[in-house]
């Protein structure tokens, strides 16, 4: 199914030349593959690979470059792809040669904008790993030089694209991921809102609002997001997801290890206490506080309830929104 309570989910595509990441990408992402085993992923020949997993919130789908891929063949409907597509993500391999990438990069950017000027154009620089902090900047600098020069040259200097430098070795491939999905989701600023009020009201230093299944963040309040904290909620959802699959009941109606009630609490020695509860079938929240506050679980387990009624009534709204649309078309 493409929705969560009624909601429509986000749908991105993935694009690139063979071999610059994009299956590693998707199985390290969504699917908790090492990032060392992707060395051994079989390079494949299709040429699209739909991702049907029903465990997260988002969905997507990927293209090869260069591949059967035709923008000129009346049998291969892109138009009713872009169409239907939130964000674009085209992944560059920063390792490697571009310029044919950019000028893929370059067709199908003006190709999709023509049909949907609404997709938000994302391009991964990719399997930085490799590269001196220095070199990074270099890369990104005249990656996106050359872009926009294509851009002007063609008179679509409109065209907004954004650039992240990525990897699948450390946590910037979720990061980046995060921000891609983050635009995607309307409800944002109110999000972003209930999730300021819930932290002031009970004590918390940060919280976050969690894609179980890709550990990717789709909110958070608005202080700023540092990097280690992040990587800290990261560990602990592989640890609760790790814990569950080992000892919970499987849940059968959606084959999840965990269910809406799950929560786990991790007491790290400096004081710190990071605190997990499951918003939705596919959403937590994951926060940061201090010991002293977390004497006070009680307020925050009531805060938490409101902030849960909250979070569903603005879904809701959604849905009964969608509906009244769907019985006005029907007249
Ligand atoms: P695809 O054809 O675009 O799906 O590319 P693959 O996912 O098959 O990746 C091609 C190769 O790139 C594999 O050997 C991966 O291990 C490697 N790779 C993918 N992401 C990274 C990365 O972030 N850093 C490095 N160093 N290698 C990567």
């Amino acid at each position: 199914s493409d929705s969560v309570n009624g909601v429509v989910k986000p749908r991105i595509l993935l694009m690139g030349l063979r071999r610059s990441g994009k299956s590693s990408i998707q199985k390290v992402v969504f699917h908790k593959m090492s990032p060392s085993e992707t060395l051994f992923l079989e390079s494949t020949n299709k040429i699209c690979r739909e991702d049907v997993s029903s465990s997260s919130f988002v969905s997507f789908q990927i293209w090869d470059f260069p591949g059967q891929i035709d923008f000129f063949d009346p049998t291969f409907d892109y138009e009713m792809i872009f169409r239907g597509t939130g964000a674009l993500i085209f992944v560059i391999d920063s390792q490697d040669d571009y310029v044919e990438a950019l000028s893929r990069l370059h067709l199908t950017v003006t190709r999709a904008y023509k049909v949907n000027p609404d997709i938000s154009f994302e391009v991964f620089i990719h399997k930085v790993d490799g590269l001196s902090d220095d070199h990074k900047i270099e890369k990104q600098r005249d990656i996106h030089k050359r872009t926009n020069t294509d851009l002007t040259d063609a008179g679509l200097e409109q065209i907004h694209l954004s650039f992240y430098l990525t990897s699948i070795y450390d946590h910037s491939i979720f990061e980046a991921f995060s921000k891609v999905v983050q635009k995607l989701i309307p409800q944002l600023p109110t999000l972003e809102n209930l999730l300021n009020i819930f932290i002031s009201n009970s004590g918390i230093e940060k919280a976050f609002l969690f894609d179980v299944g890709s550990k990717i963040y789709i909110a958070t309040d608005s202080s700023p997001v540092d990097m280690q904290t992040y990587e800290l909620c990261c560990d602990m959802i592989d640890v609760v997801i790790d814990i569950s699959c080992i000892y919970g009941m499987p849940n059968t109606e959606a084959g999840l290890p965990h269910d809406k009630d799950s929560m786990a609490i991790i007491h790290l020695n400096n004081t710190t206490v990071i605190y997990l509860k499951e918003v939705t079938k596919f959403l937590a929240m994951v926060c940061f506080l201090r010991k002293e506050s977390f004497a006070r679980k009680g307020l925050i387990d009531y805060n938490f309830h409101c902030f849960k009624k909250a979070i569903q009534e603005v879904f809701d709204v959604r849905v009964k929104v969608q509906q009244s649309r769907k019985l006005l078309n029907q007249r």
